[in-house]
């Protein structure tokens, strides 16, 4: 086998020792020696670089050393530069330098084969980034605008590359009848040589969008890009021309266009029906004012013709009671909108819900001549914990409105099922409430639970559309459904399902109103109250003359409730804010009030606070005498704010003046 000698490597070293390429000569013994024996005679200082290695380490190595991964491939390749002399340019990755290296092999000597190697790790991810970047590209073009020359980039082909007259090509390439002939004469000026310089006279880039047929027969949109490459005196002078499908791009666009479209239609429907709601609120609130303050007037006028003011008074009473339920309908959706709905179950009778409920819808019913039927036979288990007030509620606004939107004559019929579950402690209470009425379009329908929206067609009567979307909340909140079918001038029928938590059988007697309300916050709510009161409390409290101390700093509202609970006998001082009543109790004498009727929001001292003055007063008859809160704060978390407070109820306002001196009573037993 030939070796090199000192010499040798002497001269070899004083011409290749230091160049910035590596250098290596690697001995081939003969043709029964594997290519990973064969022996490193020399390398340079950049290769044993490339390496890590130090140039004598590496000179005592075999081929393994420096290049482990050799194969058929590589042996081959390099037999054929050792012994048939065939010069090898090749790229290659070397996993112990972790780069990528060029190299170029030839045969040095019979029996030697010298290798240049150069790092083009750099390089070579550049190119791949391009590539991978240029595969986006249909084709990519060089363009010398200023002499109609062009040249293909990409897509590039194995031994071709195309490249000649820029304005021919434009027609070979491009217009092969593939563009769609409405944009053609577009997309040849815009290509044009002339048109490209001007239009970068003030740009770097120019696009254009376009369609064509692509190879599939599809038609898809596609841009045309020049960059500047160079420019001569200021003109555009070689550019680079991209080609691109825009198809996805412009679908993404599309879709999101039709969102943003749909997203606004939505915005602007429910601001129009924002805007509808509130020119109906101010008509539906100003007409009962109108009557109130038109029957007042008539009323003062008529003082002394009793028939005449008694009429003025219903009428105005009736206003009076509408403005208020609407009132309570655009606070329930305020509310409900905040989420602040809570949902308070205890155990109830559904049947003896139901048929209390009846009988209030019945009189609405024999007042427009109509049936209405219940059938609770498919209830096995009456006995559950359901939220009583919210059930009503939601009972109240579908039978309510079957009533409302069923003709004279016609039939209303509610029926109440029981269906098992797979929870074995619930069960789904179905009740349906069908009506043979004027019905719902099927435009309509699917809006029906959207807040502030009326069929044009019930306009006629009164409402808000606030009903239905009240009645969704509530019963999503209570973890059911509600649905609906319809047709018009047949009826319409609502069905709603409840899980609802089945409570063993206990006496029904058992379960009237005070037991049952106390349970629930431990307060006593006048609006939730059915009033039965005990009847030996009633005589008691009948038999003395109870001393009420009102505080309210509307003077209105003090008259009211005094004039109320005087005309029932009872002895009432009235009092305008919370300081000077805590300093009328504390200076009073023992038993001179058997109850506190206080408003919470006054000016300087608040209700709550002169309450809980009151209850710090050391005469323990004073501290205990029962305050109730007398407020148009008529939410639960104000009920049981009241009771927080050291009070001992709420009453809320307006207040019901047939119910009201009797719950006065009742406090001042307590
Ligand atoms: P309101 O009754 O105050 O208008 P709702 O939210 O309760 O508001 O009802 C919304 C609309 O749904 C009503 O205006 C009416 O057009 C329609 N609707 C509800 N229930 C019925 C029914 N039983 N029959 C026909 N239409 C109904």
């Amino acid at each position: 086998m030939k070796k090199l000698d000192k010499d040798d490597i002497k001269r070899i070293d004083k011409y290749y020792g230091n160049v910035p390429v590596g250098y290596a000569i690697i001995g081939v013994p003969d043709k029964e020696c594997d290519v990973n024996e064969w022996p490193v005679l020399y390398v340079n200082e950049e290769a044993a670089k490339y390496m890590g290695m130090d140039r004598a380490t590496l000179m005592n190595s075999c081929y393994d050393a420096i290049y482990p991964e050799i194969n058929e491939t590589v042996r081959y390749l390099e037999r054929k530069v050792a012994f048939d002399g065939v010069p090898l340019e090749t790229e290659r990755y070397s996993p112990i330098a972790k780069k990528f290296f060029s190299i170029s092999a030839y045969q040095y000597d019979y029996g030697m084969n010298a290798y240049l190697v150069k790092d083009i790790t750099e390089k070579k991810m550049y190119r791949n980034a391009l590539y991978s970047t240029m595969s986006a590209y249909r084709e990519i073009y060089h363009v010398h605008l200023k002499e109609n020359y062009y040249h293909m980039i990409y897509p590039k082909y194995y031994n071709s590359s195309e490249e000649g007259d820029y304005a021919k090509a434009i027609d070979k390439h491009i217009f092969t009848g593939k563009i769609y002939s409405d944009d053609e004469k577009n997309v040849r000026d815009f290509l044009d040589c002339k048109n490209v310089i001007e239009a970068l006279s003030n740009k770097d880039i120019v696009e254009y969008r376009y369609r064509r047929t692509n190879a599939n027969g599809e038609v898809e949109w596609c841009l045309t890009s020049f960059v500047i490459d160079e420019r001569v005196n200021g003109e555009a002078d070689k550019v680079t021309m991209m080609i691109r499908s825009i198809d996805d791009v412009l679908k993404r666009e599309i879709e999101q266009q039709v969102l943003i479209e749909e997203s606004l239609a939505q915005a602007e429907s429910a601001s129009k029906a924002k805007g509808v709601f509130l020119s109906n609120m101010s008509h539906d609130i100003r007409t009962p004012m109108n009557a109130i303050l038109g029957f007042t007037d008539i009323a003062q006028n008529n003082i002394n013709n009793k028939d005449r003011v008694e009429d003025c008074l219903g009428k105005i009473k009736s206003s009076g009671n509408y403005l208020l339920n609407l009132i309570n309908d655009i606070l329930d959706i305020s509310k409900i909108e905040s989420g602040k709905i809570n949902i308070n179950e205890s155990k109830n009778d559904i049947n003896i819900i139901m048929s209390d409920f009846f009988n209030i819808m019945l009189s609405q019913c024999n007042y427009k001549k109509q049936t209405l039927t219940l059938d609770v036979s498919g209830v096995k288990n009456k006995q559950v914990y359901v939220d009583k007030l919210h059930l009503n509620q939601v009972l109240y606004n579908i039978a309510g409105n079957a009533v409302k939107y069923t003709p004279e004559g016609g039939e209303i019929d509610i029926i109440v099922k029981e269906e098992e579950i797979a929870d074995k402690n619930y069960n789904n209470y179905i009740i349906q409430v069908k009506d043979n009425g004027i019905g719902i379009s099927k435009d309509f329908l699917p809006h029906i639970f959207e807040a502030f929206t009326r069929e044009d067609d019930s306009k006629k009567t009164e409402g808000s559309g606030l009903g239905l979307p009240i009645t969704k909340s509530i019963v999503t909140t209570m973890n059911g459904s509600i649905q609906v079918t319809s047709e018009e001038n047949v009826g319409t029928e609502f069905t709603i399902i409840l899980p609802l938590k089945i409570a063993e059988i206990v006496d029904v007697d058992v379960m009237k109103s005070d037991g049952e309300i106390k349970k629930t916050d431990g307060c006593l709510d006048m609006d939730n109250c059915d009033n039965t009161m005990n009847k030996e409390e009633l005589l008691i409290n009948n038999k003395k003359a109870i001393n009420v101390l009102v505080v309210d700093d509307n003077e209105l509202n003090l008259e009211i409730a005094s004039e109320i609970l005087k005309d029932d006998g009872m002895n009432v001082t009235c009092c305008s804010n919370g300081k000077s009543a805590y300093e009328l109790v504390l200076n009073s004498k023992p038993c001179t009030f058997d109850i506190i009727l206080m408003d919470v929001r006054m000016p300087g001292m608040s209700g709550y606070e002169a309450a809980e003055l009151i209850r710090k007063i050391d005469d323990s008859e004073k501290a205990k005498i029962p305050i109730v809160a007398m407020t148009a704060n008529a939410f639960d978390e104000d009920k049981r704010s009241a009771l927080k407070n050291g009070m001992n109820g709420h009453i809320s306002k307006p207040i019901d003046v047939e119910k009201f001196p009797d719950l006065v009573r009742k406090y001042a037993s307590f």
